[in-house]
């Protein structure tokens, strides 16, 4: 019954599938289509269908005469133009927002399955309606996917009455909301999520016992908003469902008391970066005699090293109050770039094993992961996607590789007049801090508003303090709570407003200029708009160009300018200095650097993080893909056993003495439900065992790189075999269950205790900082470490 494991898991494909994808890496030129004249002939169809005269039965009509032909099969492509048309009239009666051809333009590129860059303020909302309802008239929803769930409420009540006029249904999804809205709002021909809930959803669905609690239906088309914060920056982050199972980690206690005993340096070190720590020779010994072992690099210890080495990351890397804190006998992250306590956000099951461990904690919670899924492989569940962001241009090449979508760079309705001065690069940084300070003053005082991007909560609060010191007003925006934030962005562009701010990706709202008060306007516009004013780098360029974008929306004038100073986190932490040639390194000065080469040379060093960047992703997403190949394995088989539309028929085969004679008794119908309870069970049970083996796996293997192996052959090795084995497993258990559960007329006795499902289950978002597969990156890495340096 479980050869479809191996039978589906055929080798020769995965390789073939590895080969078209490194193919694919090796292509590093896309061609991004700024041509937009391909759209012209659609945009004149669309403006034929002229509708302003139309009666609201008339426009009902329509759709329904649209619906018709979408339900009975007719192209969607055929229908673009009409169901456009319809959808932008609608607009224009409900919201009083008439589509722009730039919107409509953007709106056929999503139909298309690509991405669109459109900047801030341009109208993304609105330019997703007209292919959400396009693709939504056959009847087999679309889903809107944004970054957070107030993005999410916010969109799905603005856009509602639209589709709502248009005879559509739409939902919106939110966290803590009960089965039952929850599946209202999947049914809905719309639905507004975050990406994240939505793909929490799936999980959930995954573990279902029962057909009637599934929330989605098979997914259709999604919409991502922000895409690039979500296709990009979040994707690597696994969302991980867990539930109490038997089963501790009763070591990590102990092991968390060893650790404490070694000694910096001479024990274990830190990598350059900081963000990594490692046994030394002597710390191996220390360990091993501690543990009364000759050599824990034996197969036989390598989890214990695992585990040894999650201990010693907890004790040094992560530091309560910093990175975590305690609170009600739990440890909540502290995300370092907004500061919030991280809702949702764990390690990796060992990480957050080993600091509990070292903080005393018993959590109860034998966290068994259950399921797990990256944000990037639950998106390709699609069968069609597309995306629309301010900023997606200098990733194109990722979202060609990774997703296979093509950028498309969407003019703004009015030219863009905002200036984007080149960076000012100071020496030191209290140079940079006080002319920071000085340009803040001077711009303040003409009354025009101004909006400092900085690093980490940490600098934001610095930053805001200084300026109340030199008496100059200002709000904090720290991601705290993303509803007040609104508030204070929607005052960010009032005369003189000062606005200190982190991280401003996926936050999608714009900033008006004047604030709510239309009045003011002019007095800022005449004051030359808003200042943007970045105080350090961003890892990439696609982040520092989202800071940049907040200013000059709608033609408006505005400027952006960033301050930086060769003593900044990311500068030295990644020793960019170093990359300045000899003969222009700058001596210590008070005001910025005048030297082209010192600008130039910082910004390829920004490109090479990137580089840095996208290859811990490209290797993430290597190691995870064999294991999602198998997810996708296990999970279809299961929905079909879910909805009944595999026969179970293994024990019928088996034929055991038990098994004819309680058919006999209670019939053939009853065999088949506990056969299936007992397979739902078992594969999950079974499944989640997998899971925890694979991750022992993966935090290990590293080490076969001493043996000179391949590290991820060898890891795609373990894991296939694992999966031949998983199958028969499967088998055995349930077989062997089906031979003491007791059974009577409706089925097993004392279901919930012998099947036992977690009494809780809870989700949450792997954290990248602790994630194992860092540990992986450093030691293949280490070479392109080194030639980093030497090209400095
Ligand atoms: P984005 O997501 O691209 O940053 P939003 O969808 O939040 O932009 O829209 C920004 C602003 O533009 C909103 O205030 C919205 O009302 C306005 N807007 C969008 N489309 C139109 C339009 N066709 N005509 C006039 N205003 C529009
Ligand atoms: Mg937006």
């Amino acid at each position: 019954m479980f050869k479809f494991l191996t039978d589906r898991l055929n080798p020769a494909g995965f390789k073939a599938k590895l080969e078209q994808i490194s193919w694919f890496m090796r292509q590093r030129e896309y061609a991004l289509t700024y041509n937009l004249k391909a759209y012209d002939a659609i945009l004149k169809q669309i403006e034929q269908y002229r509708l302003a005269q139309a009666d609201e039965k008339q426009i009902k009509e329509i759709g329904k005469r649209l619906r018709l032909l979408a339900t009975s099969g007719s192209s969607l492509d055929l229908l673009m133009p009409e169901a456009f048309a319809l959808a932008r009239e609608a607009s224009r009666r409900v919201l009083g927002l008439f589509p722009f051809a730039e919107q409509l333009i953007a709106g056929i590129v999503l139909h298309e399955g690509k991405i669109a860059e459109m900047q801030t303020g341009e109208g993304k909302t609105l330019s997703a309606v007209m292919p959400a309802y396009l693709n939504a008239l056959a009847g087999k929803g679309v889903h809107i996917l944004t970054f957070s769930d107030y993005l999410a409420a916010r969109d799905a009540s603005w856009m509602g009455p639209v589709y709502e006029f248009l005879g559509l249904s739409v939902g919106c999804v939110s966290e803590g909301m009960a089965l039952t809205e929850r599946q209202k709002a999947y049914s809905a021909d719309i639905t507004y999520a975050s990406a994240k809930e939505a793909g929490f959803d799936y999980l959930r669905d995954c573990l279902c016992l029962e057909q009637q609690e599934l929330v989605q239906r098979p997914f259709h088309y999604a919409i991502i908003d922000e895409a690039d914060s979500i296709l990009i920056d979040e994707a690597r982050i696994p969302l991980v469902i867990a539930g109490e199972m038997s089963g501790g980690r009763e070591d990590l206690s102990h092991l968390a008391g060893l650790v404490k005993e070694l000694r910096p340096l001479l024990d274990f070190e830190l990598n350059q970066n900081g963000n990594h720590v490692f046994l030394t020779d002597s710390g191996l010994q220390h360990i091993e005699k501690m543990l009364n072992k000759s050599n824990l690099y034996q197969a036989q210890d390598l989890q214990l090293l695992a585990r040894v080495n999650c201990a010693l990351h907890a004790e040094v890397l992560l530091k309560r109050d910093k990175d975590y804190i305690l609170r009600n006998d739990r440890i909540e992250l502290i995300d370092p770039y907004t500061g919030r306590i991280a809702d949702k956000r764990h390690w990796p099951e060992d990480i957050q094993a080993a600091v509990e461990a070292k903080e005393g904690i018993n959590s109860g919670k034998n966290g068994m992961i259950l399921g797990s899924v990256t944000l990037q492989h639950f998106l390709s569940l699609y069968p069609k996607i597309s995306g629309m962001t301010g900023t997606a241009v200098t990733s194109a090449g990722e979202f060609n590789e990774f997703y296979g979508m093509e950028v498309v760079v969407i003019p703004t309705h009015r030219p863009c007049i905002r200036a984007d001065h080149p960076d000012w690069i100071f020496t030191s940084r209290e140079a940079k801090q006080k002319a920071l300070l000085e340009e803040i003053n001077r711009v303040h005082l003409r009354g025009r508003p101004i909006l400092v991007g900085t690093g980490s909560v940490a600098e934001s609060e610095s930053l805001a303090a200084d300026l109340r010191q030199a008496g100059i007003a200002c709000r904090v925006l720290n991601a705290k709570n993303d509803e007040m934030e609104a508030g204070v962005i929607a005052q960010a562009g009032e005369p003189g407003a000062v606005t200190v701010s982190t991280n401003m990706a996926g936050r999608g709202i714009d900033i008006k200029l004047g604030g709510a008060r239309e009045e003011q306007k002019e007095k800022v516009m005449t004051a030359e708009g808003l200042y943007v004013i970045g105080t350090s780098l961003f890892e990439s360029r696609r982040v520092n160009n989202q800071l940049r974008g907040r200013a000059g929306r709608h033609g408006e004038p505005g400027e952006s300018r960033f301050f930086i100073s060769l003593e900044d986190e990311l500068i030295k932490n990644y020793q960019l200095a170093r990359f300045i040639p000899k003969d222009h390194c700058p001596q210590d000065q008070e005001g910025p650097v005048s030297d082209p080469v010192v600008r130039l040379e910082i910004t390829r060093g920004i490109k090479m993080i990137e580089g840095y960047h996208e290859d811990i992703r490209r290797q993430l997403w290597e190691y995870s893909s064999m294991i999602e190949h198998q997810r996708r394995i296990v999970v279809e088989k299961r929905f079909r056993i879910l909805r009944d539309e595999t026969v179970l028929h293994h024990l019928q085969l088996q034929a055991t003495e038990r098994y004819l004679s309680l058919s006999e008794k209670y019939g053939t119908k009853l065999m088949q439900k506990i056969e299936k309870q007992l397979t739902l069970h078992y594969l999950d049970k079974c499944w989640a065992e997998y899971l925890a083996y694979i991750s022992d796996v993966r935090e290990s293997i590293y080490l076969v790189a001493l043996g000179k192996k391949n590290p991820l052959t060898e890891f795609n090795r373990i894991a296939m075999e694992g999966f031949r084995e998983l199958s028969d497993r499967i088998e055995t258990e349930i077989v062997s269950a089906f031979h003491t559960v007791q059974i009577d007329q409706n089925g097993i006795v004392h279901k919930k205790e012998v099947l036992q499902t977690p009494s809780v289950t809870w989700t949450y978002l792997l954290n990248e900082n602790g994630n194992n597969f860092l540990w992986l990156w450093r030691h293949n890495s280490a070479k392109n470490h080194k030639d980093y340096s030497n090209e400095c």
